[in-house]
């Protein structure tokens, strides 16, 4: 099959998988953002995405500053870890970080938008499934650092949370991971320095080719599929 039709087919076999998921959980399919996931993707596969859809993510900020170069209409999202050498590329090519996943790289960020004279938007990376090889705040730290977050809102937007689950072949497993990332942001929201701040912690960043559909089902506002799209293109 053609590239085009391929993509084409599986962009809306996940579509309608969407739809599914939102109707099962009350929700409207405009609240849910699909991020085309392009990391392991050939350019030709990526050029011939860009004409079905308008949201990209990248894991390093290196390709991703030389694919928004080349398709510049397109949104890119940056979802992987971050060095913090490489923040100011970040900051001049992705128009979302979802990977914000520590203090240090808060205030380093926050920093690199003054002087650039921007105000990016970011999601926090939480870690909450309990492995040690993974990056991102544990919910004690979001908890005791919070104001100390919230702070850096004058010079970034922060915008909510990302998470990954851990690898499973069964999906359900993922879900109580996002539910609990749901209910933190929810009790984070409430908090009085969110409030003083205008802090609208809106954006639920959680969902992958193989565990998408619970994710919607707690609340996720964006999902991130890669593989899922580019299924019979190749080596995937
Ligand atoms: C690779 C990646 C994805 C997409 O993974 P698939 O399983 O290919 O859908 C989503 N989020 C992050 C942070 C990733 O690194």
């Amino acid at each position: 099959m053609p590239i085009y039709n391929q993509l084409s087919q599986n962009l809306n076999e996940i579509h309608d998988q969407m739809r599914a998921a939102c109707g099962r959980s009350g929700r409207s399919p405009s609240d849910v953002r699909l991020i085309a996931v392009t990391k392991y993707a050939e350019w030709p596969w990526v050029e011939a995405l860009s004409s079905l859809h308008q949201a990209f993510g990248e894991n390093r900020p290196q390709q991703l500053a030389e694919r928004q170069v080349l398709l510049p209409q397109i949104e890119w999202h940056l979802i992987g870890q971050l060095q913090r050498n490489k923040v100011k590329l970040a900051l001049q090519h992705a128009c979302v970080i979802h990977s914000i996943d520590s203090l240090r790289l808060l205030e380093r960020v926050a920093a690199v938008a003054t002087e650039l004279q921007i105000r990016p938007r970011v999601l926090l990376e939480a870690n909450l499934s309990q492995e040690a090889a993974k990056s991102g705040f544990h919910a004690e730290g979001l908890r005791r650092d919070w104001s100390q977050i919230v702070s850096f809102s004058k010079a970034v937007q922060i915008d909510g949370f990302m998470t990954m689950a851990a690898e499973s072949h069964d999906p359900e497993e993922a879900r109580p991971v996002f539910r609990s990332l749901r209910m933190l942001r929810d009790e984070l929201q409430q908090t009085a320095a969110s409030r003083n701040a205008g802090l609208d912690l809106c954006e639920l960043s959680m969902g992958m080719s193989g565990d998408f559909i619970p994710a919607i089902e707690e609340g996720a506002t964006i999902v991130r599929i890669g593989s899922r799209i580019f299924s019979g293109l190749g080596t995937f």
